[in-house]
């Protein structure tokens, strides 16, 4: 690891992804294997003005563990302790930091029925304390090199050469590599601020997806709906950057409104398994059948999760031609993955998106076309000749992607 890049990047992290205000808390989430990256990036957070960083160690093989010897029924359960860290969270608005570093595989041989019973099971014990914190605190998704995933991309070179070849991609994708990320970062976000601005200036009803590989595909937008991309904001107006990368310009589509079929074109990575070369045919907005030629039945039960896990909950915009996609590399992780692809989700929209959201409940968004759901799953649909074309409420077509890029210049 170059550290005086890895400084940067975890300054940039405080800085630009968390926007620590003075005093705050934050929570970070990391694996065991990431001590060196963790104490630079704790040291910056207190820099930043956080009066506590607390940590939560993660660990892939021990939580394996954990899933084979407790019960569903013990795997289900909310503990006290647990249910009092999530009420602390969502009184105190603490900011919070996910390093992801896993291996993609690590959890193949675990019984994911199991484990996506036991998340059903907790989910509304824990969805209260989720509504209540969204959109009220700064939060950050971002990533370090750990040995297994380096190892899947660099197979060849050695454990330490591949680790180090990761953290460069991860630099470079992150765009943290060069001497003032920061500021980079805020010319960034005001470019994909232009992007937004220019989407939403033209009011679109539906967005119509065409590409050689099949996909045929009309997904219906929200009226009260924005473009997103880039910084945002909390209901405080404290800016901050919730994906580092991120590359994409979003909205959260109109729940209940998607015709035709759409081919995923990068694999899939859900609960440690891969679900690779699929497709999803909607009709009246809800999922009526998946195709996949590994783990089809994975997908099947992604999709039934509950309601909500069979509609979208969002549609994002990428250049084919995107800084992570030119790296050549599949990273194995929807982070990197999803801000390199033209992409959709399955599950839980952004009510954010939603004009006005500032005074409605998550029932009231979700009434007015947000989805709902516990999941949230992006798959890939980007191709080097992906045309997708506006359609305004006055019926006029505007090209927005044309093979596979933007079609206007900004
Ligand atoms: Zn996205």
């Amino acid at each position: 690891m170059n550290k005086i890049k890895a400084k940067r990047y975890a300054k940039l992290l405080a800085k630009c992804g968390l926007n620590i205000k003075k005093g705050q808390t934050v929570f970070i989430a990391a694996a065991v294997d990431q001590v060196e990256f963790v104490e630079m990036v704790v040291e910056e957070c207190y820099r930043a003005g956080a009066k506590r960083v607390v940590m939560v160690w993660q660990c892939d093989s021990v939580t394996k563990i954990d899933y084979a010897y407790q019960t569903l029924e013990t795997l289900s359960e909310v503990t006290p302790f647990a249910e009092a860290k999530l009420k602390f969270k969502a009184d105190d608005l603490s900011c919070r930091l996910f390093i992801e570093s896993s291996d993609p595989d690590a959890m193949q041989g675990v019984d994911m029925e199991k484990v996506a019973k036991a998340r059903q099971a907790q989910f509304p014990i824990i969805k209260p304390y989720r509504d209540k914190m969204e959109n009220k605190h700064q939060w950050c998704i971002a990533a370090a090199a750990g040995k297994a995933w380096a190892k899947k991309l660099f197979p060849t070179l050695s454990d330490k050469q591949a680790v180090d070849a990761l953290w460069e991609k991860i630099f470079v994708a992150a765009r943290a590599d060069g001497p003032d990320p920061i500021k980079d970062w805020a010319r960034h976000n005001d470019d994909l601020a232009k992007k937004c601005d220019y989407l939403n200036g033209l009011r679109l009803v539906s967005l119509e997806y065409k590409s050689a590989n099949g996909t045929d595909l009309t997904v219906g937008l929200n009226k009260n709906c924005l473009f997103l991309g880039g910084a945002e904001a909390t209901l405080s107006n404290r800016m901050f950057n919730a994906n580092i990368p991120s590359e994409e310009i979003f909205t959260s589509p109109k729940a209940g409104v998607a015709e035709g079929i759409v081919y995923a074109t990068k694999p899939l990575s859900y609960q440690g398994q891969l679900i690779e070369d699929f497709s999803v045919r909607f009709a009246e907005g809800k999922v009526v059948e998946v195709k996949a030629k590994k783990n089809e039945d994975l997908l099947k039960k992604m999709v039934a999760m509950d309601e909500g896990a069979s509609m979208l909950g969002e549609c994002a915009l990428i250049p084919y031609d995107s800084p992570i996609n030119n790296t050549g590399i599949l990273f194995y992780n929807t982070l990197f993955d999803e801000n390199a692809s033209c992409h959709l989700a399955l599950g839980h929209g952004f009510t954010n998106c939603m004009m006005g959201f500032e005074d409605m409940t998550q029932e009231e968004c979700t009434k007015k076309g947000i989805n709902d759901s516990m999941i949230h799953v992006d798959f890939m649909i980007g191709t080097k000749d992906l045309s997708i074309v506006g359609v305004t409420a006055s019926g006029e077509r505007v090209q927005i992607f044309k093979d596979g890029n933007w079609a206007i210049d900004f």
